[in-house]
């Protein structure tokens, strides 16, 4: 199936006389007539839903959907697009190992691996996201667990050279992970080109309407863990009565192993009412995102031509830097997000903000409706001057995500606050 059928068909299959929209199961347990059949379960947690701390029937129809969309074999959703991010790295290192990351990421997951993740003793490298084979592979060390990038980059924009990194990584028998939630699989699946897992923060485009917020995980399949360099995934789980996930789960050892250990420790897991909400947003996103990639072309070339703009980062125009590379990675478009740097400091940036009518000033990107965010008193404030340099941000930059609405209303709203 294509994305758009795949959007709509892919993860629930109503069966005859059944409900043609995927149910709710808003409920914690499951029941069984035996304590053995518990049991069975308890063998191999893939046999039955038994408690929705880690599985649920309408999270796990969402799960295939997204799995199918980004061409994976399975996903795990997750509560949020942090707690992907945590265990997207926690099921790969422990105390002791390092991952390396591009500098240029999300600014909570900056946090998360320059600050929380150390205090667990995960080291985390930093290393710019334009960085040749050379100068990636030299930051890899023995203890190096994986390497995280982000396909466009919150909020900088700068694309990533997917097989580029895919290569290093598998050169040093570590896996790649990938923060798509910019693309959505609509606009790119990073699998296609090499990558191993693939993270969202579903809070963005795939929920779509700023309901909820929400992650995912997606495993390849394709990665092999039985180099050696993962012996928690070829020995014996001691927490799980023995099982071995490489031998146990050959086809999809990374997810049974994020679910069984991780989720059921941790529990950050979605209610069947999120899965529902969710599986909503995934049902028109194919139909958003080409929506979202035209109004925002014809923003970005309005901002372009505007004399009070001070330049515009748009990876789909053509004087943009990584235009070239989202030709390659991204040729239906590059989202609605870009943001924009304004001829003037920050007071007078902030007071073009606060002049916008119709955009709202929120917390948010990837909303259906258009919205603005100030990065460096906002999502990036925690970040010190040099970090901020890194991730590509100044203080007169806005973050403008372009929504559904009409795109003369939308011009129009920032023609007069410019004015
Ligand atoms: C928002 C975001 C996250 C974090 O997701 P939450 O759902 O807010 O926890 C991670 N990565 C990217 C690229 C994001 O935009």
């Amino acid at each position: 199936m294509k994305d758009e059928t795949k959007c709509l068909h892919s993860g629930y299959t109503p069966q005859n006389g059944g409900p043609g929209v995927m149910p709710i199961y808003q409920s914690t347990t499951f029941r069984f007539n035996s304590t053995e059949e518990i049991a069975a379960v308890f063998d191999d947690p893939t046999k039955a839903h038994i408690y929705s701390r880690f599985t649920n029937p309408t999270v796990d129809c969402v799960e295939k959907k997204i799995a199918d969309l980004e061409n994976g074999v399975a996903a795990m959703c997750t509560t949020s697009g942090q707690a992907a991010s945590l265990i997207s790295v926690l099921n790969l290192a422990s105390a002791g190992d390092r991952i390396l990351s591009t500098s240029a990421i999300y600014g909570g997951t900056v946090n998360l691996f320059a600050v929380t993740l150390k205090k667990f003793g995960i080291e985390v490298d930093f290393i710019d996201v334009d960085s040749s084979e050379e100068e990636i592979k030299s930051k890899i060390k023995p203890n190096t667990k994986a390497i995280f990038a982000e396909t466009l980059t919150n909020p900088s924009l700068q694309v990533l050279d997917i097989e580029k990194y895919a290569k290093v990584a598998h050169n040093n028998r570590i896996p790649l992970i990938v923060d798509n939630t910019f693309p959505t699989p609509i606009l790119c699946k990073p699998i296609n080109f090499g990558a191993d897992i693939v993270i969202h923060s579903t809070t963005k485009y795939m929920d779509g309407h700023a309901l909820q917020v929400g992650g995912v995980i997606v495993d390849s399949g394709k990665f092999d863990y039985t180099s050696g360099k993962f012996p928690d995934f070829t020995e014996p789980d001691k927490s799980y009565h023995g099982m071995i996930y490489t031998k146990d789960y050959p086809t999809c050892p990374y997810i049974i192993k994020a679910r069984a250990q991780l989720m059921r420790d941790f529990g950050c897991y979605p209610s069947g009412m999120s899965g529902f909400l969710l599986n909503i947003g995934l049902e028109t996103l194919a139909i958003r995102m080409e929506k979202y990639c035209e109004n925002g072309l014809k923003l970005a070339e309005f901002f372009n031509s505007h004399p009070k703009i001070e330049s515009v980062n748009y990876p789909n125009l053509k004087n943009n830097k990584y235009y070239n590379l989202a030709q390659k990675y991204l040729p239906k478009g590059t989202s609605g997000v870009m943001s924009i740097t304004l001829k003037g400091d920050k007071t007078e940036t902030i007071k073009f903000m606060d002049k916008l009518k119709l955009a709202s000033k929120e917390v948010h990107v990837a909303d259906i409706r258009t919205c603005v965010l100030h990065p460096a008193s906002s999502t990036h404030r925690q970040l010190t001057d040099e970090q901020l340099t890194n991730c590509g941000i100044n203080p007169s930059m806005v973050r403008v995500s372009t929504g559904l609405e009409n795109i003369d209303d939308i011009i129009q709203d920032f023609e007069q606050a410019l004015s």
